[in-house]
């Protein structure tokens, strides 16, 4: 760890004393409003500056005068700044300090006459930050050229954190819409992104910023608050030590380079000391570690280079490790109440996370990032809201609270929409509701093409929602239960009582309709928030799903267990995820006959009947079909992964969401050769991945021989009601005559042969 022997022996006792004026306005009685102001008298007071300001954050990226010692008084609420104008928009915009002796003399100097700031030569602000934003400005200034020193810029960053908190409390900004809200000029905006789910929400927004709750921000004792640092440290070293050496294991490779690029941020000198530097000015190890953290995201965040902006990511990573050790068993996420009907902006956003929030009072989500078969958008499909992803700097442009539109269908998001859009969007939202009540018609109507040929169709299913929603659409049943799913909302690994109990609960709900379960299928996007499976490199064609159960068979034993034990004596029909070769189906077989002999021996009621599928995802067991085929009872395709690894291209990489087409010559060529291979084994086929749901791509998977697919709930609706529409015949007829088109993508003659035959897709 860095030292700097002539700070460490002396801590800086000027810029704590300040704090701790500060700490006791912010902690002391009185509205927001006048503990600001007294913070800025203070400020003012003790940097000796003739004026200090603070601006707040409004919507639309501008910046509004929220207090002043200094200026004129009547300038508060009316003074304001977009980001970028003038110097303290500068300050802003570029989310750094700026400490000028001529302020004048600097090119983006505005002058603004109802502050009288003319007088002023020198300036010194800094950005207040919280979540990698910018919600403010703090800035001092003096009549004389003065030059600011280092340690000022330090001092008024370390104010800027506490008062962070202030400004993120809110009722400085509620107190602030009494005051001005309507006359901000605020125009509408409207983001285009990409369909991710479709649907259509309207709600606040509510930014997606994971930021640890910090209860004791002031410390009086530095040398304490080092040694603390220091002990954090240590323990986090250990922690990676353990974690890198016991998982990754001794053949060095990958796990080395991570081991080493962390060791190496983690030991990074510049890092340490300037969080040793922020607990010198008075800041608690844990304020710190966070106030250095807010720096490097700000400013990171104007980094071009993909690099160096992953890079934020590892340091997010460790400096939430220390500060979990920093914390101990008292480590909290800010889960903040969110409104009734909340529009999730996020930059970026992992199951889990999406799962950490109230589902009832989600009504959309808006990632700037994201792709359709990501699982964040497999969720968010089950929780039947919309989501548009690709919303360029949504989170920059949106703030907490504005009012939001997503049109998840059409991929646009409406920020603060005007009455035309909002009229418009009650109409869209009644279309919508007749579009719901004629699927729910269909419930009692059969799953049948035109010329009588039946379809099954199921849902996907991992939320208890999902169930309750089983027979809205009249499904035949559940064709891919995700079990991953209640793993993820859980703090720790379910035990076997817990895991028994979600799966009986399963079984009830099901109704005596079939269920397939697939056996626990982590890694790639999808984590468990008690799990880190270190960094790899492609996590996509990483430590996942069946690879992870083979080497932990306590874990794989423990699941098909609960799921021998809950179906008492009903119909078993479990798959296993990622299959590359039929070897590791074997592996996990003799698992599951394991458990089922054991079960047996024990008086224990045995399933009516078990079932065992592979899921074909992985292109290496295309080879293997026929061996495979005499070993499974069913198949199921998981197109989201087969189309990943078929066209090495990462379902979750946002760049790559539209490259290529399940819809293209090859991807039909394979289906076409399962679908053959199944058939002549009669072995029954599935497919679970989100191309069933499309009803185009659905139409070609029935043409192709496909009898039973699985999909998200809300897309049963469309499906049927394409399948009802549907002359097999002519389709099959139709797809004879694709065989030698090498286009990129079939979809337009697919999409040419619905509107020929009045197939509603
Ligand atoms: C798939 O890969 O198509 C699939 C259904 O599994 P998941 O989306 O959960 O990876
Ligand atoms: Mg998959």
């Amino acid at each position: 760890m860095a030292k700097s022997p002539e700070r460490h022996g002396h801590p800086r006792a000027a810029p704590r004393r300040l704090l701790a004026r500060v700490r006791d306005v912010m902690a002391g009685a009185g509205a927001a409003q006048e503990r600001l102001d007294r913070i800025t008298e203070i400020i003012a007071a003790d940097m000796v500056a003739e004026v200090c300001s603070v601006y707040v954050r409004r919507p639309g990226e501008v910046l509004e005068l929220f207090a002043t010692q200094g200026l004129n008084p009547d300038a508060v609420h009316r003074t304001r700044l977009k980001f970028g104008e003038g110097l303290i928009g500068e300050i802003a915009a570029q989310a750094r300090p700026f400490a000028l002796a001529d302020a004048q003399e600097h090119p983006n100097f505005a002058y603004r006459p109802e502050t009288g700031e003319e007088i002023y030569h020198s300036l010194m602000g800094v950005p207040v930050l919280r979540g990698g934003r910018v919600t403010g400005v703090i800035a001092v200034q003096n009549r004389t050229r003065r030059h600011y020193t280092e340690e000022e810029v330090e001092t008024l960053q370390t104010v800027a954190m506490v008062l962070a908190e202030l400004i993120a409390g809110g009722e400085l900004l509620k107190a602030g819409d009494r005051v001005a809200d309507d006359d901000i000029p605020l125009t509408a905006l409207t983001l285009e992104g990409l369909k991710l789910n479709g649907g259509l929400g309207m709600g606040r927004a509510v930014l997606h910023q994971p930021h640890f709750v910090i209860d004791k921000l002031v410390a009086e004792d530095p040398a304490a608050e080092r040694r603390r640092l220091e002990e954090a440290f240590t323990g986090m070293h250990g922690a990676l030590d353990d974690m890198l050496g016991a998982e990754a294991l001794e053949d060095g490779g990958e796990h080395r380079d991570v081991l080493e690029s962390y060791r190496m941020i983690a030991e990074d000198a510049g890092w340490t000391a300037r969080i040793e530097e922020a607990i010198d000015g008075g800041l608690t190890a844990e304020a710190a570690v966070q106030k250095v953290q807010e720096d490097i995201r700000a400013r990171m965040s104007h980094v071009a280079d993909p690099y160096l902006r992953e890079r934020v990511f590892d340091f997010d990573d460790l400096a939430g490790r220390l500060l979990r050790h920093l914390l101990g068993g008292g480590a909290r996420l800010d889960d903040k109440e969110i409104p009734e009907n909340a529009i999730l902006i996020a930059r970026a956003m992992g199951p889990a996370e999406l799962l950490d929030y109230d589902a009832a009072r989600l009504k959309g989500l808006v990632l700037e990032e994201g792709s359709p078969t990501a699982h964040v958008a497999i969720i968010a499909r089950a929780l039947q809201i919309p989501v548009v992803g690709h919303a360029r700097n949504a989170t920059d442009r949106i703030e907490e609270g504005e009012q939001i539109i997503v049109d998840g269908d059409n991929a646009q998001v409406f920020v603060r929409p005007g009455p035309d859009i909002r009229r418009a969007y009650q109409v869209s939202l009644l279309a919508l509701d007749e579009q719901k009540a004629r699927y729910q018609a269909l419930k009692g109507k059969p799953s049948e093409t035109k010329d009588g040929e039946r379809i099954s169709l199921n849902i996907n299913a991992g939320l208890m929602i999902d169930l309750a929603h089983l027979d809205e659409y009249g499904a035949d049943g559940i064709g891919l239960f995700r079990t991953e799913i209640p793993f993820m909302t859980q703090s720790d690994f379910p035990d076997l009582d817990a895991q028994r109990q979600v799966y009986a609960r399963v079984f009830e709900e099901a109704a005596g309709k079939p269920v397939v379960f697939r056996t626990l299928d982590v890694g790639g996007d999808k984590a468990l928030p008690y799990w880190r499976n270190g960094n790899e490199e492609n996590p996509a064609l990483g430590w996942r799903a069946i690879r992870v159960s083979l080497d932990h068979p306590a874990l794989l034993e423990r699941q098909l267990r609960a799921l021998i034990e809950a179906a008492q004596g009903r119909p078993l029909r479990i798959m296993f995820p990622m299959i590359a070769e039929v070897a590791e189906f074997n592996a996990a077989r003799e698992v599951l006959d394991r458990e089922l002999a054991r079960q047996k021996k024990e008086g224990q009621p045995a399933p009516e009947t078990v079932d065992v599928g592979a899921m074909m995802e992985v292109p290496g067991l295309l080879f293997q079909l026929p061996a495979l085929l005499k070993r499974v009872d069913f198949l199921s395709i998981g197109s989201n992964d087969l189309a990943q690894f078929l066209f090495a291209s990462d379902r979750a990489n946002p760049k790559l969401a539209d490259r290529y087409d399940e819809l293209s010559p090859a991807f039909i060529a394979v289906l076409r050769q399962v679908v053959g291979e199944c058939r002549q084994a009669q072995v029954p086929l599935s497919l679970c991945g989100e191309m069933a749901g499309r009803p185009i791509d659905a139409m070609a998977l029935v043409g192709l021989g496909f009898r039973s697919i699985s999909m998200a709930t809300p897309c049963i609706g469309p499906v049927k009601e394409m399948i009802r529409s549907l002359p097999l015949a002519a389709l099959e007829v139709f797809l004879e005559s694709l065989s030698d088109d090498n286009g990129h993508s079939l979809r337009g003659r697919f999409e040419a042969f619905a509107l020929e035959h009045g197939v509603a897709v």
